[in-house]
């Protein structure tokens, strides 16, 4: 169970408690809590979002290189996006997939 310190009387009481059993005084939000709670989805988010890179620079160059011939694209793809932009948005997204991992970690 995770502990914290009543903001008023200084003893140690359970994080859930929103009043404490000592003093009787109603016990603020704990930023630190709060604090590695949203670092935490945020590290979520840019793993996510870094997965979601991942996923379309492959869908991207899926098409480009034209791996999907029957289902040819009415735009015609510069030899320039498949070569340059999908490497970059995979590194980008595997980038953005790490660095969510180790904020994960961190909190
Ligand atoms: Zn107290």
């Amino acid at each position: 169970m995770q502990m914290r310190q009543c903001a008023f009387c200084g003893k140690r009481i359970a994080a859930h408690l929103n009043q404490c059993p000592f003093c009787r005084e109603m016990q603020p939000l704990q930023p630190q809590v709060r604090l590695s709670r949203t670092s935490g989805g945020a590290g979520g988010r840019q793993t996510r979002r870094g997965l979601l890179y991942m996923l379309l620079a492959g869908v991207i160059y899926y098409f480009a290189a034209g791996y999907a011939k029957p289902l040819e694209i009415p735009v015609a793809i510069q030899p320039a996006v498949v070569s340059y932009l999908c490497p970059l948005l995979f590194l980008g997204g595997l980038g953005l997939t790490l660095y969510g991992l180790i904020l994960k970690a961190k909190s």
